[in-house]
């Protein structure tokens, strides 16, 4: 049973049998030949994406035209600056209500209403 052997670019290796009869594992993409017969196991990619933990993290980003939001008397947390802009964001899964973010207009520090 062979594995499925990847190169360093990413392409899917390929079994090419050279003139001495030998076998060598080898790159369509970028040609780079692989000795089957060496360490191969170097070249196996594990699929793993940690994403579970990135779908936890809420990105908290300037959203567009923010100088002409509206401003609300909040305390900022940081410099105790009472005015903050803020903006209000639906999230994506449907059990959950839509959060305010304040932006502090002194020292920029961003934090979300968890109401
Ligand atoms: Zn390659
Ligand atoms: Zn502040």
């Amino acid at each position: 049973m062979m594995t499925m052997q990847f190169c360093e670019c990413g392409g899917l290796l390929v079994p090419d049998r050279q003139s001495d009869g030998k076998v060598q594992m080898r790159c369509p993409a970028c040609g780079k030949t692989i000795n089957s017969d060496s360490n191969s196991k170097a070249f196996e990619i594990t699929q793993k994406i940690p994403h579970s933990e990135q779908e936890k993290t809420v990105i908290i980003e300037k959203p567009h035209g923010i100088e002409t939001m509206p401003t609300t008397n909040v305390n900022c947390e940081k410099c105790s600056n009472t005015e903050a802009v803020y903006w209000q964001l639906q999230t994506r899964s449907a059990d959950e209500a839509s959060t305010t973010f304040y932006r502090c207009k002194r020292c920029g520090h961003t934090w979300r209403d968890y109401g």
